[in-house]
């Protein structure tokens, strides 16, 4: 009973202290913003487009917003980018997009 009580305390504080690790769990195969790493199942994603075709999602609205400047948000676009197996060549592209608040 004891070791029940405390197992479900420790859920309790894990879950308050690691949201996005559990909602990462509960959306297997979804990707997730590179700031508060909540999945795109709970979050919408803020696409950034820097070709006619092509855009970019390494942040969702909130964090987005909430970084203000494109300053702030340049870091998470160059993270994802340099994730990417490929390089596709199109960093002046995505980093022209950022910087003209896209
Ligand atoms: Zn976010």
């Amino acid at each position: 009973m004891k070791i029940a009580l405390i197992t479900i305390i420790c859920l309790v504080l894990l879950l308050n202290i690691f949201p996005s690790f559990f909602a990462r769990l509960a959306a297997p195969g979804y990707s997730w913003c590179g700031r508060c790493k909540f999945p795109w199942k709970f979050v919408k994603s803020h696409r950034t487009d820097y070709s006619p075709s092509r855009g970019v999602f390494p942040l969702c609205e909130k964090c987005w917003e909430e970084l203000a400047t494109p300053e702030a948000r340049l870091p998470y676009y160059k993270e994802l980018y340099d994730s990417w197996e490929k390089d596709p060549n199109c960093w002046d592209e995505i980093k022209n997009a950022v910087m003209n608040d896209r």
